[in-house]
């Protein structure tokens, strides 16, 4: 079912208002982690200011360590729903068990599901009985062909409103916390009919990196970019190295469009 021989034209996922994968390529940015009211609300503000309506922040939070901050639960899906409803933004977050589906179903626009669970494959089946927008991200160290089976499990029970996500995987390489498969992107761009982001947060794991790893992902086709801004990453509770402050995000979205690799408005 996901395959472009199956479907020659590109599914367009409409989440709230907006089109993704409509060929107009976007941003989704927001914290690693919701933390607070105060700060999904800056963020949120930071990023209305400059016209991205797509707010990400995680509440559930699949750390290495079972000692890492495990996020706010259903108290942050309430945050980034309140935050949502105010500013009038869409809002993305990850769920980790099928028994998080039906409040999910009622807080965010986009069910994300992240890497460590891509074959969580009751997962998928649960979020595939849906109609909710999914991102589903690509395994740790699953191959092209794994993650479209992945898809497919979500897209077999009836979800159509499905979106791939390139979030680097898993190679010899320790200069960046992982490696960015960029032509990842145009071969799942090729093979399938769905939009596919990049996560150039999570796949560099380094703040210098997400500028040009967004241009390399924008110029190869990616429908949109993920990224992390945190109002001060220093005390993040999550992945404080690889968040973006609003000055840095407000210099990456203003480069971005600078160099007609975004419009405005996106
Ligand atoms: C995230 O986006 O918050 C996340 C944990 O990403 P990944 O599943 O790609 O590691
Ligand atoms: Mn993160």
């Amino acid at each position: 079912l996901v395959s472009r021989k199956k479907q020659p034209d590109n599914t367009v996922v409409t989440v709230k208002d907006e089109q993704i994968g409509d060929g107009n390529q976007r941003l989704i940015a927001g914290p690693c982690s919701v933390e607070s009211e105060e700060q999904v609300f800056t963020v949120a503000e930071a990023l209305k200011n400059r016209g991205v309506n797509l707010l990400r922040g995680g509440a559930y939070k699949p750390r290495s360590s079972p000692y890492d901050f495990q996020g706010l639960g259903v108290e942050g899906l309430k945050i980034l729903k309140k935050a949502g409803d105010h500013f009038d933004m869409s809002v993305i977050s990850e769920i980790v068990t099928p028994g998080d589906v039906e409040t999910a179903l009622d807080h965010l626009d986009v069910i994300q599901i992240g890497a460590r669970n891509m074959q969580n494959f009751e997962l998928l089946k649960e979020v595939g009985a849906t109609n909710k927008p999914i991102l589903l991200k690509r395994g740790l160290s699953a191959t092209i062909s794994e993650f479209m089976n992945a898809a497919e499990y979500v897209m077999s029970r009836g979800n159509t409103n499905l979106m791939l996500c390139e979030r680097g995987i898993r190679t010899y390489e320790t200069a960046t916390r992982n490696t960015l498969d960029i032509s990842a992107i145009p071969i799942l761009k090729q093979e399938t009919h769905l939009p596919v982001l990049a996560d150039v947060t999570h796949s560099t794991g380094r703040r210098d990196l997400l500028l040009p790893a967004a241009k390399a992902a924008l110029a190869i086709g990616a429908d949109a970019v993920m990224a992390e801004v945190h109002p001060d990453p220093a005390v993040a509770l999550s992945d404080s190295a690889q968040q973006m402050d609003i000055g840095q995000f407000n210099e990456f979205i203003d480069t971005l469009r600078n160099e007609q690799l975004l419009k405005d408005g996106v």
